[in-house]
């Protein structure tokens, strides 16, 4: 029997529970192609999956992870063959489709993206769905038309994986970036990756008014609730905010009076079933945009067996930047 390394969740007496097993290769999932992994990446979904905090998982047993990076062993799709090294971002991958935190993964050949040119399979990893995300979300900023002209750009969660990445894009392409954190004690490290200014989160989390004074043109937030209402009754007219995280909550105490009476807008980000075309072009942007600098100094490194341990840190907002777990 051919076994392989993998954290697995299984439905339990209790709800779920988490182990480390060899798990059978017959158990694995339909899909065109077969891949090797050799790295993923720590994600906050990863982990209410693991500590089933929020029914992430919906199929039973469910190998987590919703991302990998990793090489081609077999291929029915004729776009891929053995030896290509892929990406792969959402789709349901370690939700409701065996996923990254194991040495193998079996996928559909459509949800691939060939490892962008310029990055290594563990950049790609230490950016994952959380970059990929902040990616997504500044292009969004870039085609309602707003510019680093139009005024400064809000980043929520900034000491997060989305938050890190987003600091670092905006900087780049040129924004006066106002970092939102929670943690004083990232002051420093939030302003080597590019924020101008840092904004405490408290400031942020009070009941919000239907308008206030009106701070930013651009904000990427992956907070949602009060936070995001806050965000958008102090954005300039014409701004645009692109939510998509829910670290704070799902709700939105909100009212329609930023966007009847200053036009803002509201984008809203899924990078799960993003088509390809778009897709590609996000990561394309990333490997030429991202400061590989500023990656390296929000990464850390683990291995796949410590995976398990860290479950409850990141809910517990105890890690910054992004995580990639070692694999190959
Ligand atoms: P992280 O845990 O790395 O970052 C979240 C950050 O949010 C924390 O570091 C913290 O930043 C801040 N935060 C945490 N709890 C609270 C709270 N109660 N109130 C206010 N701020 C809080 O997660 P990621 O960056 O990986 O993901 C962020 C969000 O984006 C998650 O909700 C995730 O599910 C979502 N997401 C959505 C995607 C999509 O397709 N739409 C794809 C990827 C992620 P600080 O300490 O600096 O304040």
């Amino acid at each position: 029997m051919a076994t392989f390394k993998a954290w697995v969740v299984e439905k339990s007496e209790g709800g779920q529970s988490l182990s480390f097993q060899d798990f059978d290769e017959s158990g694995l999932m339909d899909g065109d192609v077969t891949v090797r992994i050799t790295h993923s990446g720590l994600n906050y979904k990863d982990d209410l999956a693991m500590t089933s905090k929020m029914p992430v998982v919906r199929r039973f047993p469910m190998i987590p992870g919703i991302d990998f990076c990793g090489v081609i062993e077999g291929s029915n799709d004729p776009a891929w063959k053995s030896g290509d090294t892929v990406v792969l971002t959402g789709w349901g991958v370690g939700e409701t489709h065996l996923g990254g935190f194991a040495e193998r993964a079996r996928v559909k050949g459509g949800w691939l993206v060939p490892l962008p040119d310029g990055l290594s399979p563990a950049q790609a990893m230490a950016i994952g769905t959380a970059g990929y995300t902040a990616m997504l979300s500044m292009i969004v900023l870039e085609k309602h038309g707003l510019t680093p002209q139009t005024g400064p750009a809000i980043v929520t969660g900034a000491s997060g994986g989305v938050g890190s990445v987003a600091v670092s894009l905006l900087k780049r392409a040129g924004w006066h970036v106002i970092a939102a954190t929670g943690r004083e004690g990232e002051t420093d490290y939030l302003k080597r990756l590019g924020a101008a200014e840092i904004l405490d989160r408290a400031e942020l989390a009070g009941d919000p008014k239907p308008l206030a004074k009106e701070r930013w043109a651009a904000g990427i937030d992956a907070v949602g609730s009060k936070t995001l209402a806050n965000l958008l009754a102090m954005t300039k007219g014409g701004g645009a905010i692109a939510a998509c995280g829910n670290a704070g909550g799902m709700d939105l105490p909100s009212s329609v009076a930023p966007f009847i009476l200053r036009g803002v807008s509201l984008i809203g980000i899924n990078s799960v079933t993003t088509p390809q075309q778009p897709r590609r072009e996000a990561w394309a942007r990333l490997a030429k945009e991202l400061d590989l600098d500023a990656l390296a100094e929000m990464t850390e490194t683990v291995g796949l067996k410590d995976v398990g341990d860290l479950a409850e840190t990141i809910l517990a907002g105890q890690t910054r930047g992004r995580t990639v777990v070692e694999i190959g």
